[in-house]
């Protein structure tokens, strides 16, 4: 059960029982505003002691319980800094020594480690991939676009990982947003290259079928050259309930309706779900655009294979969800049963 613990100004949110800690909203600090000729030296320090080194001493003092329980230590994750710009840079430094992020070069923040094992990587704005360690090297869910290759490259570089670490590229369907990057990236890492068998053929094609969307504007979309991709094939297919090899735990769950091969996959180590388009995460929660399903009536019953009982929520489209967010991710679905 969820327990709010309030101190100093600190909002914990966790489980008292266990210790376990799934927030830290830290809302202590203060400004000094006027001209720098005018702040006292001593006045400067307070500030700095307090927004910096308080702040330094809550992450170490929380960190433990969050790592020890799911490892979210980020500000989606754990630890969240509601911050202006002024103490950001400091924040920002403690996340560089105390959590494992990247820098997401396209918007110059921190990127959080979803769970143990499981990088999300903001592709765009809107769009995500994301990065997981397996036993075998390392697995990529989802590509998107041509462009996204050298942020894809250079996030694995910058995480001290060699791009042939790169053993394995899992699509969860075959949008043009997921996939167009698929075959670069494969060219540079030598990746296998896995879908499900109902969105095969799509690949091959290099473009959503006639009959693979239920609505004439999103037919005719797709006869523009600019929702095409390089057609290419699949390495492997994947089927709903496998567990696909060497990927440190991830099971395919077949989420039919978006597309008919469309997948969601689940990190059963840290019960991390990634559901693709299967739910998008715009500013509320919903199903993908009924325009670009290819069966829309079916997005409700293919959304709800996908497990509820998760620590965190990956999106193809929209942040992921950790923490308390996760309880409006079942509600959602929920609702929907
Ligand atoms: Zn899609
Ligand atoms: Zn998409």
């Amino acid at each position: 059960m969820a327990t709010k613990l309030v101190a100093l100004g600190c909002i914990v949110y966790g489980a008292a029982e266990t210790g376990r800690v799934d927030v830290l909203v830290n809302n202590v600090g203060h400004g000094t505003y006027g001209a720098v000729e005018d702040v006292p030296m001593d006045e400067a320090r307070r500030r700095r002691e307090v927004n910096v080194f308080g702040a330094a001493r809550l992450t170490q003092l929380v960190l433990p319980h969050c790592v020890a329980d799911r490892g979210r230590s980020s500000p989606a994750g754990c630890t969240a800094w509601p911050s202006t710009r002024g103490p950001h840079a400091p924040t920002h430094r403690l996340h560089r020594t105390a959590l494992v992020t990247h820098p997401a070069p396209h918007r110059g923040e921190p990127v959080p480690l979803l769970a143990p094992g499981v990088i999300h990587i903001a592709i765009s704005k809107t769009n995500n991939a994301y990065l997981i360690e397996g036993d075998d090297g390392l697995t990529l869910v989802d590509v998107g676009s041509g462009k996204a290759v050298d942020l894809l490259l250079r996030t694995m570089t910058e995480l001290g990982r060699d791009p042939a670490d790169l053993n394995r590229i899992v699509l969860t369907h075959a949008h043009p947003d997921h996939v167009r990057g698929a075959p670069a990236l494969r060219e540079h890492t030598g990746a296998r290259v896995l879908i499900h068998a109902a969105d095969a053929a799509w690949l091959s094609d290099g473009r959503v079928p006639s009959d693979g969307r239920s609505s004439p504007a999103a037919r005719w979309f797709d006869q523009l050259p600019a929702a095409h991709w390089t057609p290419f094939k699949a390495d492997a297919t994947v089927e709903d309930g496998e567990l696909i090899a060497g990927s440190g735990g991830l099971r395919v769950i077949h989420t039919p309706g978006h597309s008919p091969g469309h997948i969601a996959l689940l990190h059963e180590p840290t019960r991390t779900v990634l559901v693709g388009d299967a739910v998008f995460h715009a500013r509320l929660l919903g199903y993908g655009p009924a325009t670009f399903a290819a069966e829309p009536a079916a997005r409700a019953s293919g959304a709800a294979r996908i497990p509820t009982d998760v620590t965190a929520v990956g999106f193809g489209h929209g942040a992921p969800l950790t923490g308390p967010g996760v309880d409006a991710f079942q509600a959602f679905l929920a609702k929907q049963r």
